[in-house]
């Protein structure tokens, strides 16, 4: 398998790691070119206003937006989720919009703009999940085909719609490798397998 890490800005490196560790081949991508031969794509956190000017400059965003509508596999972690949004309450640059889901950025306020809370995500087995959300998105409305993977106060915070994966917080900034290993089950299709039976 070879996924490839949108590379324009934010936590690049960091998902590359966690890909590594799972002993899957993991290559930062800039320009639409890059997108050939890939079983998937990982968007990563960042400033979701400078990855959607940089993915308009880069004549990235219909190219990718292309992909998910044919089925192919993007996991979107915060900005990443923001880009992968239908409907963005607060921002107004284009995004991949493909996701229906409805999210507002940096929607935990000031106070507590920043925090780490223990998640319990089923899909991932037993054990906490360690959240780590930095001027984390909450997701206001969820639409038809999303299934909810987690919550935090009542308030989805992962969510899956087919092979498009989306969490507010950030997997790659902990040594838990489960959220990226269900990605790259769902990428394989064996996430889908198992949830049929
Ligand atoms: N607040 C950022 C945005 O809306 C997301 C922050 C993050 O990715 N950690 O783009």
């Amino acid at each position: 398998m070879r996924i490839g890490v949108l590379a324009l800005q934010g936590a690049v490196t960091e998902h590359i790691q966690m890909l590594a560790a799972l002993d899957t081949e993991a290559v930062p991508i800039r320009l639409p070119s890059e997108l050939k031969g890939l079983d998937a794509l990982v968007i990563p956190g960042g400033e979701s206003t400078t990855i959607s000017k940089l993915l308009t400059d880069y004549q990235l965003l219909q190219p990718t937006r292309d992909l998910a509508t044919q089925g192919f596999p993007i996991f979107g972690t915060c900005a990443g989720l923001v880009l992968l949004a239908k409907k963005v309450s607060n921002l107004d640059r284009e995004v991949i919009g493909v996701m229906n889901i409805e999210v507002k950025r940096n929607a935990f306020g000031r106070q507590v703009d920043s925090f780490e809370t223990e998640l319990n995500v089923p899909v991932l087995g037993n054990g906490a999940f360690h959240g780590i959300f930095i001027r984390a998105p909450i997701i206001q409305k969820v639409g038809p085909n999303v299934e909810i993977l987690c919550q935090l106060n009542g308030k989805p915070v992962a969510v899956r719609q087919g092979k498009l994966l989306g969490c507010a917080f950030h997997p790659e900034l902990t040594l838990d490798l489960r959220f990226h290993r269900y990605f790259l089950d769902l990428v394989t299709g064996d996430t889908v397998a198992k949830s049929n039976h």
